[in-house]
């Protein structure tokens, strides 16, 4: 993947290493934007799930209870 920098707008390299995005030869800013979308999961996916209701130990607890409730 090729970026542009935000600041220049021109064309940026890979960085040294894959893992750190590419960077710009002008003014030397560091994308990470080509980074982590298939490759790990975002902080922010990761928060966004912690947020989830359906994510939280109560609320899964509850879902088992009542369903043995349904039962008795
Ligand atoms: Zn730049
Ligand atoms: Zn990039």
């Amino acid at each position: 993947m090729r970026c542009s920098c935000k600041e220049c707008g021109v064309y940026m390299v890979q960085a040294e290493a894959p893992h750190l995005g590419c960077v710009c030869p002008e003014c030397f800013y560091r994308c990470t934007d080509c980074l982590g979308t298939d490759t790990v999961v975002s902080r922010e996916s990761l928060a966004a799930l912690a947020f989830d209701p359906r994510f939280q130990p109560e609320n899964l607890a509850q879902s088992f209870l009542s369903e043995e409730d349904e039962d008795g």
